[in-house]
């Protein structure tokens, strides 16, 4: 039986959110070829790209399509099989569902209705690359794919150059050369950044340098430019490196630390000097820290 540990006595079904590799096959779990062989139907984003996985491990379950274009529909059509008591698995072509993939609606209203859903870990793209990276992992952002659009990129990269956490995107290959272009001319040509290309599979590339010098070693190499890209982005140096506050700013600030608490502290060197609060505050949270 699938799962005995953990499964409840429902008479609602139960829907299995089961990750698939993204590259090397041997990446699939015991448990996730037990659910997809047992289920009753397996709902995938594309059936023909699933069916040479399930070939692979004699895998014959019945196959129906779930992608972004008939997510809603097909989502109630499933939604009423398991409420008729039936085991349904979800996938996607690689990786974990709902990851910049679909899902998100079936299990939203799977939860909704009280099926239970369960979920089957494993590989994921950018936990797979962030891992290897070399880069701060303690805190991350994950931002799935830039707008492909140049304007809107460039407007949403600027939004996030002050960003401390290290960032992590998905892009194509067809825009790649253009993300590093756009990264190094709105987060500094020495930001730091590491690309992980054909994760798990023969031409797996894991390389990394200042983002400007990235972009050259890849224009030479339009080879290197081929396959599925995640992007792994140094956060931004803190503040204080940056000098972003004047020296009047900072004596002010300093004097105050020295007689009130923090808050009151940040808040009248606001009102002094006029620069931004949370830019204050983020200096003396430092400050203090170093004093400790
Ligand atoms: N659900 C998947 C996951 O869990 O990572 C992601 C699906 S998203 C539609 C596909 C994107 O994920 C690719 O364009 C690429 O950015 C990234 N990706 C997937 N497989 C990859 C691999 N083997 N190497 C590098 N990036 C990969």
């Amino acid at each position: 039986m699938i799962n005995e540990n953990k499964k409840k006595s429902t008479s609602n079904g139960q829907l299995y959110v089961v990750a698939t590799p993204i590259g090397n096959l041997n990446d699939i779990s015991l448990r996730a070829l037990e659910v997809l062989q047992q289920v009753a139907l397996i709902a995938a984003e594309d059936p023909r790209h699933s069916q040479k996985l399930l070939a692979h491990f004699n895998i014959n379950t019945p196959l129906t399509a779930l992608h972004e274009h008939n997510e809603i529909k097909r989502s109630h059509d499933i939604l009423s099989q398991l409420l008729q008591g039936k085991e349904i698995a979800l996938i996607t072509d690689a990786g974990t569902p709902l990851i910049s993939d679909p899902g998100f609606y079936l299990v939203r209203e799977a939860r909704a209705e009280g099926v239970t859903v369960t979920p089957i870990p494993g590989p994921t793209a950018l936990i797979t690359a962030l891992s290897v990276s070399g880069l701060p992992v303690d805190r991350f952002v994950f931002e799935g794919f830039p707008p492909a659009k140049p304007i809107k990129r460039q407007h949403y990269l600027q939004t996030l150059r002050e960003e401390m956490r290290t960032l992590i995107f998905y892009e194509s290959p067809h825009r790649i050369m253009h993300l590093l272009t756009d990264l190094a001319a709105i987060f500094g040509a020495d930001r730091y950044v590491v690309i992980a290309r054909e994760l798990t599979k023969l031409y797996e590339t894991i390389h990394g340098d200042q983002v400007q010098q990235l972009r050259q070693w890849l224009a030479a190499q339009p080879q290197q430019q081929q396959g599925e890209f995640v992007v792994i982005v140094q956060g931004a140096k803190h503040i204080m490196d940056k000098t972003e506050l004047d020296e009047q700013a900072i004596a002010t600030l300093k004097i105050l630390l020295a007689e009130l608490p923090l808050k009151q502290a940040v808040k009248l060197a606001a009102a002094i000097t006029g620069e931004k609060r949370n830019v204050l505050y983020d200096y003396a949270l430092q400050d203090v820290n170093k004093s400790i």
